[in-house]
């Protein structure tokens, strides 16, 4: 009998379920339940990728000093207090591995985006989930739930899955009130699709207990290449450099990223794209009797009468080849995510859900 085990926390860690990418039998799906951009990244950035390739016998840098300088240019931000991760999810893990471990508390809400529970469990440290007001944030709640083992409190704004944000207000307000031992980390994982919207950098320059993360996965059109990154004051990212891997960012990554970035008619044209069909999609369903919540980020959350009717109608959409994510482990049981596609496939899935809903009536 073997004696080697895991660290406590390991075992309770419920594997991630990434959003599925085929259906059986059917050749022509549509992928929408990952929330990634449908019209792919800049050609700029695949051109970059390319070109990266030429080199692939060399380390690729290790102070990612290209691309931080290119994002604090970009953002308006301070090169030093930039890191670059293996996805905004390594930020995150670094996050709760340098802060959070054994007897510790990591705050989250209770709709909130799954990594931040299984990094929590990961770093040994106890994942405390906060109620949210009808699929928003609850700032109150979540003051009310810290106590002196709270080390970080992770908040999505805009939130996935529920696609809803608080105003700077709130958040300032958050960041004001929390205990002096507790970090706040604001994922901005969808904060390029609100107009206007600078992610928490502001609060993070004003203040010594705010970090934001960001990621080039979802605007960007990378997802494939896992690159994010995180702004936070000096004492933060300096602890963040000492658990990061020299070398976690691959050289085409980063190259892509950065070329990703200057192509800034590529993205206005994705975001408006976003913000016109998302509208488009919420008003079909609610015409069909399938009401969300305003979203500001790529996708929708589709409200149904219950859990059997949101399983039965992902049933039928995949039945049209059309894939979305089910979100019963975000306690939204009775909701679909949905991520809004090019014009035909918003198209297609409006029609199929009103082919659903008629047919329930
Ligand atoms: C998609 C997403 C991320 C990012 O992931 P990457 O690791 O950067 O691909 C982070 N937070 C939220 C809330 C997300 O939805």
């Amino acid at each position: 009998m073997t004696q080697i085990t895991p660290q406590p926390g390991i075992m309770d860690i419920a594997l991630y379920e990434s959003g599925a990418a085929h259906v059986d039998g059917i050749s022509n799906v549509v992928k929408l339940s990952s929330n990634e951009n449908p019209f792919g990244p800049s050609d700029q950035a695949r051109e970059a990728y390319a070109k990266a390739g030429y080199d692939l016998h060399r380390y690729p840098s290790s102070d990612h000093g290209a691309l931080r300088r290119a994002l604090a240019a970009h953002h308006g931000l301070d090169t030093d207090r930039i890191i670059c991760g293996a996805g905004s999810d390594e930020i995150i893990a670094f996050l709760c591995q340098a802060y959070a471990g054994p007897g510790t508390e990591v705050i989250h809400t209770e709709h909130g985006f799954a990594m931040y529970k299984i990094s929590a469990l990961a770093a040994g440290a106890t994942p405390v989930e906060v109620p949210e007001r009808e699929r928003v944030t609850d700032v109150d709640a979540i003051l009310a739930a810290c106590t002196d083992a709270t080390r970080l409190v992770f908040l999505a704004n805009p939130n996935n899955p529920t696609g809803t944000m608080i105003g700077d207000g709130e958040v300032a307000r958050l960041a004001e009130a929390l205990p002096p031992h507790v970090l706040l980390v604001l994922d901005g994982a969808y904060a390029e699709y609100v107009e206007g919207y600078d992610g928490g950098a502001g609060l993070v320059d004003a203040r010594q207990n705010v970090v934001m993360t960001r990621t080039f996965s979802k605007l960007y059109g990378l997802g494939g290449l896992r690159v994010g990154w995180g702004y936070g004051p000096k004492h933060v990212i300096d602890v963040l450099n000492r658990v990061r891997g020299p070398f976690n960012l691959a050289t085409p990554a980063l190259a892509a990223a950065e070329a990703a970035l200057r192509d800034t008619a590529w993205t206005e044209k994705c975001r408006n794209e976003n913000s016109r069909l998302r509208a488009w999609l919420a008003e079909a369903l609610a015409e069909h009797g399938v009401p969300s919540d305003t979203s500001t980020a790529n996708f929708i959350l589709a409200r149904f009468a219950s859990p059997d009717q949101a399983r039965a109608c992902d049933a039928h959409l995949q039945s049209q080849g059309l894939i979305v994510r089910q979100v019963a482990g975000y306690n939204l049981p009775h909701c679909l995510r949905i991520t809004v596609g090019d014009e035909p496939s918003c198209r297609r899935v409006a029609h199929a859900i009103g082919q659903f809903m008629g047919d329930a009536e």
